[in-house]
């Protein structure tokens, strides 16, 4: 049986001689129990995907070939990290899914009420509270710690393919640490730019060898991979490919003696809602009144301040009193 049959075994048998087409409704919760197996993947499927990725933390930065077999939720919208999640979490997990740092964004709430309604775990907005947290395009302002789990959605796992289109050609060039175009690569935007202006996906090597695609993270996160408490997984699923970067491994993102990598510069700038001045700060455009602001690109950190904010001023408000 086939990773893509077993996940589909754990439905409903079809009456014989009909074919019975899937939904996502079969994927919700019915009276008496789940009708699918708990995080929706059958057990067989999920022990080939963490096969694969006992592999990936063993290599680090290497990509791992794995089945992603099909789900209810079309390649390209972090089927990848998707099946992760599904493969790891466990009933008592807490479980955080954010999409470009926000939890409320269409991809973050419908892969979580999948999550949800398919195991039933606890979930949260605050990412010190989550043992697993899946994310697109973010890593949460606050630096993950030991016994944390991030799953990244990789739409491009291989870092090389700008360089190079033959997968048998990259996967020569990694075993042989054979990086050399990529250099050039580099180079050519630095003379052309003056710097790197690659803004997402920033090469990175990892622990001194493979050069790794770090998901659509944008370069503000990458330090905080490097010798990071945490591990994390990183799954494509249109690409079929499973990567990591364990707990306290070295992750340096590639630059030039004279040109050094630099991330993001928010100089000047403060986040509208809670005057943030240290944060990844997305530029939001109001079309009512056509002029743009900025805002924390990770929603739940901006509610924490926020919170912190409002507890402080009602104490003031109190000792004002005199109480
Ligand atoms: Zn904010």
């Amino acid at each position: 049986m086939t990773p893509v049959e077993a996940g589909i075994a754990a439905g409903p048998a079809a009456p014989a001689g009909t074919e019975r087409r899937m939904t996502l409704a079969d994927a919700l919760p019915k009276r008496g129990g789940f009708q699918y197996n708990f995080a929706f993947l059958a057990e067989g499927a999920k022990r080939e995907v963490r096969r694969t990725l006992l592999k990936a933390v063993a290599i680090p930065g290497h990509q791992v070939p794995f089945a992603s077999p099909e789900l209810p939720i079309a390649r390209g919208w972090g089927t990848g990290g998707l099946q992760v999640t599904m493969s790891l979490i466990g009933p008592h997990d807490v479980l955080k899914i954010i999409d470009q740092g926000c939890d409320g964004s269409v991809n973050a709430v419908n892969l979580r009420k999948l999550l949800v309604a398919t195991t039933g775990v606890r979930t949260t907005f605050d990412s010190r509270e989550a043992t697993l947290l899946q994310s697109r395009h973010r890593l949460p302002e606050i630096p993950m710690s030991t016994g944390q789990i991030a799953v990244l959605q990789v739409p491009l796992p291989e870092p090389l393919r700008l360089v190079e289109p033959s997968e048998v050609e990259t996967r020569r060039m990694h075993a042989e640490g054979d990086y050399a175009r990529m250099w050039v690569s580099l180079y050519e935007d630095v003379v052309q730019n003056g710097s790197v202006s690659l803004s997402w996906g920033y090469p990175c090597r990892v622990n001194e060898h493979y050069i790794m695609s770090p998901s659509p993270i944008p370069r503000w996160d990458l330090p905080r991979l490097h010798m990071a408490r945490h591990l994390t997984l990183l799954g494509a699923g249109r690409e079929k490919r499973v990567y990591a970067v364990p707990p306290f491994t070295s992750v340096k993102p590639l630059e030039f003696d004279d040109v050094p990598f630099t991330v993001e510069n928010f100089a000047g700038m403060a986040c509208v809602r809670c005057g943030s001045t240290d944060t990844f700060l997305d530029e939001i455009y109001d079309e009512n009144t056509g002029r743009s602001f900025r805002a924390c690109s990770d929603t739940g950190y901006c509610d924490l301040v926020k919170a912190a904010q409002a507890g402080a001023a009602a104490v003031m408000d109190r000792e004002a009193a005199g109480e």
